[in-house]
């Protein structure tokens, strides 16, 4: 391993140094994140840098999913980072995938990395040890794992472990999760309401108000609470069926990991089946603390896209307004404000343009813009270069793949050789593909404000439709358009590669997109629109 000298360091660097410390949801046996801290600060100060001191706790090492993670990323990225220290490498990852993601990240920012008290050097030795050590430390965590399963399969074979699936989900013959398709619907609707402002009370009145039924109301008997804010502690018993849809039950929904595919148990993340895509979950939690006001059936206006909002006619703002009678909540031109500046483009409704907002986002609709803009790419735009440098590689990776298929069957190579072959093949798909999602997810941390740019909104009144455009930050000269008749009603919508205009030529390419979804579902963004069980 080379160390490089303390002189070296105090002198060829003035960015200040991460210190990066986590502790997983089961801290036995774990140093503290006081002690990595101090530990931390000591090593700075011995080789005289500024710290920045980040703290990811109950966070696991196996995924790069940590907020201080991606914080930290992004500061090496916009170079107020130039090292990282870590207790010891478990701290930074458990799992060979996240190191080789995390890596190459430092390795493309030059960024050196610390452990407990020296510098080191990625060279292809110590690289090979690191490999060692994150597969050591990825096996910790599977064999954590695998007494965990172990211990619920005995308890579920001696008929110990009761445990009923959490609402929108059942279980199948092996007790393995499946999704619920009607109770799904149910979460769906729950998530989509808090997004647009309302609180949980509310929910849970416009749950009870249309008949739905809870965990609760499906299972007979009888259940025993106590109130816990009464000192006297009463016991109360109700009838499971008069149990109603509660604020609580609602905040529980919404926070609960569970409905992106993650189930935490003993502070390990299980996969299950997700029932909204994970950026959705985090944008509704994150927008929660919005709501926290909201209580009976009020709603709070808290407009999601203010600030986002361009006229296309007069180029103004557009902004949220909403009558008491909510007849009237649309975003609408600030050219109204003065009648003889008025530009005469019309107001759009606020919960349809918040809807198809996050359908733009979850459904990646904003990946077109990517895959799209890839012919005329510049060179200084780096993400789209690395992604698809990245695309090539995995198409090169599979062409191996069927060359090696193709050489076996025509007794070129004998099975066992092509069989390490074959293991290169599959662990290089795996990192290209994680550092494929990383650059898509992790790094862009998929909230409105990193993706997207400005809306453009125009009515137009020769042809009585909706233009609403998406100007994203991948690549300013590529839009994203829909087309909506003026009842809302999805007609179509495209990708315009604008970046010829530049050169003199108004030549826009148009590539039309399909979205059957929105062609399927008139009035999507109605959240009133819940189907009942058949
Ligand atoms: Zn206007």
């Amino acid at each position: 391993m080379l160390v490089y000298t303390m002189w070296f360091y105090i002198f060829a660097k003035k960015n200040m140094i991460a210190i990066y410390t986590r502790i997983s949801k089961d801290r036995k046996k774990q140093v503290s994140i006081e002690a990595q801290s101090k530990k931390g600060m000591e090593y700075a100060n011995s080789i005289g840098k500024d710290y920045k001191i980040y703290i990811d706790k109950g966070y696991s090492g196996t995924t790069v999913k940590r907020p201080s993670l991606i914080k930290l990323i992004s500061d090496i990225e916009n170079k107020i980072i130039s090292d990282v220290w870590i207790y010891d490498q478990s701290r930074l990852e458990r799992n060979i995938e996240v190191k080789i993601v995390l890596f190459t990240k430092f390795k493309l920012n030059n960024t050196i990395v610390h452990i407990f008290n020296a510098p080191i050097n990625i060279d292809i030795q110590t690289e090979g040890l690191m490999n060692i050590m994150s597969i050591v430390n990825g096996m910790f965590v599977d064999l954590t794992k695998e007494k965990i399963v172990n211990a619920l399969q005995i308890n579920a074979e001696n008929g110990k472990v009761h445990s009923v699936a959490p609402y929108g989900f059942s279980s199948d013959k092996n007790n393995k999760y499946i999704v619920n398709e009607y109770e799904a619907e149910i979460i769906k609707e729950i998530y989509s309401l808090s997004l647009s402002g309302v609180g949980s009370g509310a929910i849970g009145e416009i749950l009870t108000k249309k008949g739905v039924l809870t965990a609760y109301n499906k299972l007979s008997g009888t259940l025993t609470t106590t109130n816990r804010n009464n000192v006297l502690k009463p016991l109360k018993t109700i009838n499971k069926k008069d149990i109603k849809w509660s604020s609580t039950t609602i905040l529980h929904i919404i926070k609960n990991p569970i409905y992106k595919g993650i189930r935490v148990f003993k502070g390990i993340e299980y996969n299950v089946p997700k029932i909204v895509e994970p950026d959705y979950w985090n944008v509704v939690n994150s927008n929660l603390q919005n709501n926290r006001n909201n209580s009976g059936s009020k709603v709070k206006h808290n407009y999601k896209l203010k600030g986002f909002l361009t006229c296309s006619i007069c180029s103004r703002n557009y902004y949220g307004r909403t009558r008491l009678n909510l007849k009237d909540n649309a975003y609408i031109c600030s050219s109204k404000r003065h009648k003889h500046l008025e530009c005469n483009n019309r107001g759009i409704n606020i919960p349809f343009l918040d809807n198809l907002t996050d359908y733009f986002l979850n459904n990646k609709q904003y990946e077109h813009i990517i895959n799209n803009a890839s012919y005329l790419i510049k060179k200084t735009d780096d993400k789209i270069v690395q992604l698809n440098d990245l695309k090539n590689k995995l198409i090169e990776n599979e062409s191996k793949r069927s060359n090696i298929v193709d050489a076996i069957g025509d007794g070129i190579i004998k099975p066992n050789d092509a069989k390490i072959k074959m293991e290169i093949i599959n662990s290089t798909e795996m990192e290209l593909n994680s550092q494929i999602k990383f650059l898509l997810n992790a790094e862009n941390k998929s909230t409105y404000k990193n993706i997207i740019n400005n809306i453009r909104i125009e009515f137009n009144k020769d042809s009585n439709v909706y233009c609403i455009t998406y100007l994203t930050n991948y690549n300013d000269k590529v839009f994203f358009t829909y087309i909506f008749d003026k009842s809302y009603n999805f007609l179509e919508s495209y990708v315009t590669n604008n970046e010829k205009i530049e050169y003199g030529t108004i030549n826009l390419d148009m590539i039309l997109i399909e979205n059957d979804y929105l062609k399927n579902n008139k009035n999507f963004y109605k959240s009133s629109s819940l189907k009942q069980p058949i």
